[in-house]
């Protein structure tokens, strides 16, 4: 039985043309600067999203914290979506180890943080408060893709208020892809973006932070003392570079499938989100727990929560989902 896994878009395996490119990628030791694969994936990065310059990470979170370890000093505070993953789901990172106090903001329904709150939020310059000094916005932010006017206005909004401006991009070229424009257009708008190579993309391992020389800069060095000054990480740069020339145009696919399975559950009478790229989220009550097991037994991998979210990508296929959606419906019956 093969598995269908909807947890999320991590999971995907390197293909055999990726896992060539990595076994024949030009290496050097990357903290000396030295290894030409990364500086390739960084320098092609920075030059598509419209950068000085870029580094290569491990992963999200850590892209995410030396981002905001750059803008921020100790004391200092950046806004937040109450649901975003640089709050949330970075383990306080940021408080933790940068000294650095959230002030998070419920998230609005398309996903973006309402700019007169922000306003509200930010504080007087009056040694009673944290410094603000930093607004962070992900896109896309649980599917949903930020309207292009909106970054617009964010970046107004942060230029007045003499705030840095971060994305993270998890899921960046999910949006532009969505969007249908380069994505340099949802960029431009950044002082610093993070991009997951090991989402959608599909590439193993890596993540890439964007923005000035000086960020970056400074970025390197927290990166390093942090623990994530790889070696010879041109082997999962290759990767990325791989997975930036062929895996970005086929999200649509992903999306094209994310519909597909909301269809067919809205069919079968599931209380379905409207769907915009490759998440689909499904209210389940108090039946989380049985649709996971049920599922499971079928060979689907699903998470259990009653707003249940499944996640298309490069591993399940057109054929995969009616499967998906079949399960779906059979369990109803029950
Ligand atoms: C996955 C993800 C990250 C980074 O996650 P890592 O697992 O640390 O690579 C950051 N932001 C969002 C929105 C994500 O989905």
């Amino acid at each position: 039985m093969s598995v269908i896994d909807l947890r999320s878009d991590t999971v995907t395996q390197p293909t055999a043309g990726m896992l060539d490119v990595m076994a024949s990628a030009a290496t050097g030791d990357d903290v000396y600067g030295e290894d030409p694969t990364v500086n390739r994936l960084e320098a092609e990065l920075a030059k598509r999203l419209g950068f000085a310059a870029a580094l290569f990470v491990p992963t999200g979170t850590m892209s995410n914290l030396l981002g905001l370890m750059a803008h921020c000093e100790r004391g200092d505070e950046y806004i937040v979506g109450q649901q975003a993953h640089t709050y949330k789901y970075e383990g306080g990172g940021a408080a933790v180890l940068g000294s650095i106090q959230p002030q998070p903001l419920e998230v609005q329904s398309d996903g973006s943080l309402d700019l007169a709150h922000a306003a509200a939020a930010i504080k007087p310059d009056d040694f009673h408060f944290a410094r603000t000094r930093l607004l962070a916005l992900e896109n896309t932010m649980q599917g949903k893709v930020l309207p292009l006017e909106y970054l617009a206005r964010a970046r107004s909004f942060t230029r007045e208020h003499g705030l840095a401006l971060h994305l993270d991009g998890a899921r960046l070229y999910n949006a532009a892809v969505k969007l249908g424009v380069d994505a340099r257009e949802i960029t431009q708008h950044f002082d610093s973006v993070s991009v997951c190579l090991s989402k959608g993309l599909g590439a193993p391992i890596g993540s890439v932070l964007c923005g000035s020389e000086a960020l970056i800069g400074k970025a390197r060095r927290l990166r390093k003392m942090v623990g994530g000054g790889m070696r010879q990480a041109g082997l999962l740069a290759a990767a990325g570079l791989y997975a930036l020339d062929n895996n970005v145009q086929r999200l649509a696919d992903d999306h094209a499938n994310a519909q597909f399975l909301a269809d067919g559950l809205q069919k079968a009478g599931y209380e379905v989100e409207p769907v915009q790229t490759n998440m689909v989220y499904v209210q389940m009550g108090d039946k989380a727990e049985a649709i996971k097991t049920f599922a499971a037994e079928r060979g689907i991998k699903l998470s259990a929560a009653g707003r249940l979210r499944m996640v298309t990508h490069m591993d399940v296929s057109g054929a995969q989902i009616e499967q998906v959606i079949a399960a779906f419906v059979e369990f109803s019956r029950n």
